[in-house]
């Protein structure tokens, strides 16, 4: 927010739709409440193309078929208090979130049936290997997708600069915050609570870290940060099997940065000025769509709608970062691994600690 990358006349330049926001602190509680709504879909299948919106009337066609009478007493109230009038309506996007949510209950019941349900777990571990053979194929032809988009674009625009300096900048601040995260909040949370040389600790995961600035997938990099962790960094085995693949899954500290970054810079170029509310909301939105989001290269892409539409700006604006996001996803992905990586370490340094205390004195 200080260095404000997010510049309106790039919108101008590139070929992205104009938008007619009405934000206020208002309306980002309909998001918040969309939020919840959304995270208990009435049914799985629609949410795979559709999800729930508080639209205020006054924004909306007003007809009599999408003025319904599903908005919740909590809502009704809220109306009151506020002499406003909203209507919920379907938008045709996925779910993202409560398909999410779903899914974790399915997987917890699944697990609770034990060997009855093995045939379900094969079943989603081959569909899941299906879906990763389609994302490296569509990896390897997406050079040439990028080179394409940003060519015709180039050409677009009347003034390239504009767009180049405000979307450097727009990097560059990634890039600072990720550095920033990793010697102040990872670094100091691992002297801290491990009471232990992080510098020391990053050169025995240094091979994973640079694994994951190459490959730009934490799930790629996992069999790596584990060795490293194991055999440089002598993490029990234990320890490491059972937090990288949750870390993998769930803690991606740079992924949550981007988004919240990659959020407030459309804001920016939509000149919607956040309040402490809306920042929190984005807060609160990321670290959800970063647990949310799939430990490959641009999982982060897949989720940012997430945050995006939590704020009620233009999804359409994601695109604008889809440009650099390579630049940042490899960057991105070593901060993760480096998060997994100090949280294997403080895990086993108190484990040790506790271990210590707990054996009787010879
Ligand atoms: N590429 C990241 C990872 O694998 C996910 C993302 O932020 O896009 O951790």
């Amino acid at each position: 927010m200080l260095i404000k990358p997010g510049n309106s006349q790039i919108k101008r330049q590139l070929d992205i739709g104009e938008f007619g926001i009405h934000s206020g602190s208002n309306r980002t509680i309909y998001h918040i409440f969309d939020l919840f709504r959304n995270l208990f879909p009435d049914n799985i299948m629609v949410a795979t193309f559709n999800l729930v919106e508080t639209k205020l009337v006054s924004e909306s066609d007003n007809s009599s078929e999408a003025r319904n009478n599903s908005i919740t007493s909590i809502t009704r109230k809220f109306n009151s208090v506020f002499a406003l009038d909203t209507m919920l309506v379907g938008k045709s996007e996925t779910n993202v979130l409560g398909m999410l949510c779903i899914s974790i209950i399915f997987a917890l019941v699944v697990k609770q049936m034990g060997d009855r349900a093995q045939p379900v777990i094969d079943l989603f571990n081959i569909l899941n290997n299906v879906v990763m053979r389609f994302v490296k194929v569509i990896m390897w032809c997406s050079p040439i997708g990028i080179f394409s988009l940003i060519g015709k674009q180039a050409i677009q625009m009347d003034d390239p600069g504009v767009t180049l300096r405000s979307l450097g900048l727009y990097c560059a601040t990634v890039s600072v915050g990720l550095f920033t995260h990793s010697c102040l909040v990872q670094a100091v949370s691992y002297f801290v609570l491990a009471r232990s040389n992080p510098f020391k600790f990053f050169r025995g995961i240094f091979q994973a870290y640079i694994t994951a600035l190459g490959t730009a997938s934490s799930a790629a990099t996992l069999p790596i940060t584990s060795r490293c962790l194991e055999e440089n960094n002598g993490i029990e085995r234990k320890i490491s099997r059972f937090v990288l693949p949750i870390g993998v899954t769930v803690n991606m500290n740079g992924t949550a940065l981007y988004l919240a970054a990659a959020t407030i810079f459309i804001a920016q170029v939509n000149e919607v000025p956040l309040g402490a509310l809306e920042i929190v909301a984005v807060s609160l939105m990321a670290t959800l769509a970063a647990i949310g989001t799939a430990g490959l290269p641009g999982g982060a892409l897949a989720t940012i709608s997430m945050v995006v539409s939590a704020l009620g700006l233009p999804i359409d604006d994601t695109t604008l970062i889809a440009k650099v996001d390579w630049l940042l996803d490899h960057q991105r992905t070593a901060v993760n691994i480096l998060g997994d990586g100090f949280c294997a370490g403080i895990l086993n340094n108190m484990n040790r600690r506790a271990a210590a205390q707990a054996s009787p004195r010879s």
